[in-house]
This record gives C-alpha cells, structure tokens and sequence, in this order.
C-alpha cells in the first residue's frame, strides 16, 4: 500500500466524499469517517467479556462465555468490538456485498484500539485475514477481512501477510449450516502458502464472528505450522445464549 500524505488524503476526501458506515449518508469534509450521532447506534461489547472469545458474558463474574464453557476452540483469545445485530448487521452488509470498501477505515480503527487495548494481545506479531476463495474474491473484488487487517496493520504497526494462509476449498456460505456442519463445511478449506515460516504469536482478522468455526479452522492451520499462539479480532460478534 502506498501511503498518502495529508493534502493527499484531503484532495481525495474531496473528490471522493465517504459514506458513514451506520446511515450509509455522505460525511462531509472535516467530519471523520462516521456521523457523530451515528457511532453511538452500534451496540459495543461491554466490559465483561468471555476470556476465550471476547463474547459478552450474561453474569457479570463469569469466565467464559455459554459457548466456551460447552466448546473448546483451536485459538487462544478473542476480541470483538460490536454486537452483531441492528444497524451493525445491515452495515457488515453492505460492506461487502455493496462494495463499501470505505467502511473499513472506521471500522479498522475501532478494531485496532479494542485490540491494543488488550493487554493479553500486546505479543502479536502478525496480522493473518481470513482469506476468501479466489473465485469469491474476483468476484466481490476485494476481502472485507483484508481491508480491516490493513488498517489495523498500519495503526498498530504490525506486519500483516494476507498470502500466508490461503482458501483452497470453496465452501458453502455459513449463515447456511449449524454448528457440526460449519466444522465439516470447512475441513481443509485452509492451507498455508509457504512452508518455511517462523510463526509465533498471530492474530487473525475478520468481519464476524458467530460460532468461531472459520478462525478455529484458520488457527488450527496456523498452529500446524508452528504459531504458538493465535488471537480472534472480529469486528461484530454474535450475541450470548
Ligand atoms: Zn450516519
Ligand atoms: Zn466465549
């Protein structure tokens, strides 16, 4: 990536205005990259989270979450910043599918703070995005997980390889299967790129997290390559059960 100085970024604002990622309006010149009143619309995880994803937990003394409690995970730690629902549900949208790659620099942001304020996390020394297949990449055109990771990269100054871990299976979207399935959906979907890595502590990017079961597959690989450790960064989560 080329890095813009700031009259640069100031010429492109203004030939390109950005669109608030809740109300999906023009941000006017000066106005950042979200309606004031609109960041306050999307539901954040709260204090009290799940030690091993991140998810709210319902009672507040409470180490893991329902899921954790029942499933064990193939990473480590996870961070999340928002609830997967409402505004946040209709904005992840149309992030990927109506090709609101701008979305990504307010959402990159608020993803790198929540992960730098993690003191758990601070041993990250690599960013990895979970990759999209590369007949679904040509055809949304970018990977919604690659643009937060990017962001995070530069904010956080960790390194990020969007090559390392590449989609070899196409898979059937999801959102379609329960829990048992989503696992066998995504048996050796994943596979490391190159062989001859030194892999410590990763922490791999995406958009949504709902049972765990992309980033325990991208992990599990991962770990089968040598990390020792590999944290969850999510932007949205899905709520407690
Ligand atoms: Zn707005
Ligand atoms: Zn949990």
């Amino acid at each position: 990536m080329f890095s813009l100085n700031k009259a640069g970024r100031l010429l492109l604002e203004i030939l390109y205005p950005g669109r608030c990622p809740v109300c999906d309006g023009i941000l006017a010149l000066g106005e950042g990259y979200i309606h004031k009143d609109c960041a306050g619309s999307l539901k954040r995880v709260g204090p009290h989270y799940c030690m091993k994803c991140g998810r709210p937990v319902l009672k507040e003394e409470a180490v893991y979450c329902s899921f954790c409690k029942e499933e064990k995970h193939d990473f480590d730690r996870g961070v999340s910043v928002y609830m997967y629902k409402g505004d946040m549900k209709n904005s992840v949208y149309r992030f990927k599918y109506a090709n609101r790659q701008e979305y990504a620099r307010y959402y990159g942001r608020e993803l790198a703070a929540a992960i730098a304020a993690r003191r758990d996390m601070r041993d990250a020394q690599l960013i990895v995005p979970v990759p999209l297949h590369p007949d679904k990449l040509l055809k949304r055109g970018f990977n919604q997980a690659e643009l937060l990771g990017e962001e995070i990269s530069s904010l956080l100054k960790i390194p990020m390889d969007a090559e390392l871990v590449r989609r070899v299976r196409a898979t059937r979207a999801q959102k379609e299967l329960g829990a048992y399935e989503r696992r066998k959906n995504l048996k050796k979907a994943f596979k490391i790129g190159q062989n001859d890595v030194k892999l410590n502590t990763v922490i791999v990017v995406d958009d949504i997290f709902t049972t765990g079961s992309t980033i325990d597959e991208v992990a599990r690989v991962l770990k089968e390559a040598g990390a020792k450790r590999v944290y969850a960064a999510t932007l949205a989560i899905g709520a407690p059960k």
